[in-house]
């Protein structure tokens, strides 16, 4: 496990019992920018557990918004609780008077159990939230966009492991049909690929079976022979002690945090196995919410070229682990801290506000 607090700048813990609000928001660093992450709503059995979770979670946001290039920092915020059963609109209202009083530091989004409904709750209390909706100025619901990202980041992922890059064929076994995932899936059987989908909840893979995909178990989806195994649900499912279980070549999927440490990705590299860093190819939200941030309106066919450049991303990422003899999430990482080393000496000039 990587350091819990690993030099992160601010955690705040958001409690307000009238309304059931218990949230964390945590800065991990904002050297580049303010930092910029979504609000996860999930069942956490321990409070530990979304300690833990946030933790993570902001530190990879830092290292997503460097590697693509943005000018943003990284954080996010967890909130406990049933996204289904637990939710309410005053809690969200709690929480946004929570991001307010950061004053910017921290801009908050959607991320698993969230939607543009919730951001526009937020938005009620904080000028300080983003991907609301485009009739409201918004870069609406990201996740399209890092659906797409996914896609392309996929495309350079088969190129490296000399699969050529198209997806006629292609088998591919994607792990969560939520807002990524089902989009995923959709954009592979356009593309010809052959496609395996599981969640758990099956009212969200039904869809997706009648548009041409086959059902899979959740509890075996990542074991399943084929050529991209595709993590869209939640972190940590890439572990040292089960990679020998992975009958995939590439894993290339949207969901954060998907390797449980370092080894387990060195692990992967030992075997073969071509792993597209999560933070590289998942950007394509984030970097749709920055063409909102940049001033002058949000352009989508601007924000979806941007996002496309996720596949040069990735081949410079695996070029330099090449050169470098390491696992590509050891490239992607000293790319994205070199980035922002560069960026320190300015970031800690004096600037009036
Ligand atoms: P979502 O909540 O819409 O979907 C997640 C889905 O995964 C749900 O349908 C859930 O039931 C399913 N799931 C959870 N555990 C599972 C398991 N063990 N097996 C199978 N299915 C399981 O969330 P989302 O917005 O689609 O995000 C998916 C992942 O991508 C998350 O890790 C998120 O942090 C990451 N991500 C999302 C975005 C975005 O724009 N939404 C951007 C970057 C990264």
């Amino acid at each position: 496990m990587p350091p819990l607090f690993d030099e992160h700048e601010q955690v705040v813990i958001c409690h307000e019992p009238a309304v059931g609000l218990r949230a964390i928001i945590a800065i991990h660093d904002t050297t580049l920018g303010p930092a910029l992450g979504g609000i996860r709503m999930w069942r956490y059995e321990r409070d530990e557990e979304a300690l833990t979770d946030v933790l993570r979670l902001s530190r990879g946001m830092t290292y997503k918004n460097a590697l693509a290039g943005l000018n943003l920092g990284g954080g996010k915020t967890v909130v406990l609780g049933d996204p289904r059963s637990d939710k309410s609109e005053m809690q969200f209202r709690a929480l946004g008077r929570f991001i307010d009083s950061l004053g910017g530091r921290y801009l908050a989004a959607e991320d698993v159990g969230t939607s543009t409904d919730d951001a526009e709750v937020v938005a009620v209390e904080t000028p300080h939230i983003t991907g609301l909706p485009t009739d409201r100025g918004g870069s609406g619901d990201p996740s399209p966009m890092t659906a797409w990202g996914v896609v392309c980041g996929m495309r350079a992922a088969l190129a490296e492991a000399g699969l050529g890059d198209s997806f006629a064929g292609v088998r591919v076994a994607v792990q969560g049909a939520g807002h990524v995932g089902a989009d995923v899936v959709r954009h592979l059987l356009a593309a010809g690929a052959q496609v395996t989908v599981a969640d758990l909840y099956p009212d969200r893979v039904e869809p997706l079976v009648a548009a041409g995909a086959q059902a899979g178990d959740p509890a075996t989806i990542h074991r399943l022979d084929c050529d991209i195994f595709s993590p869209c649900a939640l972190g940590a499912i890439v572990r040292s002690e089960s990679v020998g279980e992975l009958r995939c070549r590439v894993i290339a999927g949207a969901a954060n945090n998907q390797l449980l440490d370092d080894a387990a990705g060195d692990a992967l590299h030992a075997r073969g196995i071509v792993y597209a860093p999560d933070f590289a190819i998942n950007a394509g939200g984030v970097i749709n919410i920055a063409d909102e941030l940049a001033g002058g309106g949000y352009h989508p066919e601007r924000a979806r070229r941007s996002v496309e450049r996720i596949a040069g991303t990735l081949t410079a990422v695996f070029s330099r682990a090449r050169a470098e003899d390491v696992a590509p999430h050891r490239a992607a990482n000293r790319m994205a801290e070199e980035r922002i080393a560069a960026a320190r000496p300015v970031a800690a000039l004096y600037r009036r506000r």
